[in-house]
């Protein structure tokens, strides 16, 4: 049974048989078929030895680390837009310095007396 990436091969290559382990190689390593079409065009552009499949398969590697490291670096460089930190909730400094401890616990504490437990009154 022929698995397409090895059809892929002999389209290129007609007349040339790989050897049943080259096929297997190429089943169990190529999972994409347009940068497995770029490298037999590579292959082939090169007038490359067609046996040297474990070349092509390292070839093929190559492309696809690339293709995975381009993808990542899209959408990277997008202009940061900055947003001033709102000034404080406490003392209204736009730098505040105070961490304001009682001030959070007595609204927390607040909070919870108009929430109506018990344990805050
Ligand atoms: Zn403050």
């Amino acid at each position: 049974m022929n698995n397409e990436f090895v059809d892929m091969y002999l389209k290129m290559f007609p007349g040339m048989r790989p050897t049943l382990f080259q096929m297997d190689m190429i089943e169990a390593e190529i999972t994409d078929k347009t940068l497995w079409q770029e490298t037999l065009r590579y292959w082939c552009g090169n007038d490359y030895r067609a046996q040297s499949v474990f070349k092509m398969i390292e070839y093929y590697k190559d492309l696809k680390q690339k293709d995975r490291g381009d993808t990542r670096t899209v959408g990277r460089y997008q202009p940061q837009e900055y947003i001033p930190p709102p000034p404080c909730e406490f003392c209204g400094s736009d730098v505040c310095l105070s961490s304001h401890d009682d001030e959070r616990r007595q609204r927390i504490q607040e909070e919870n007396r108009k929430a109506g437990h018990k344990w805050a009154q």
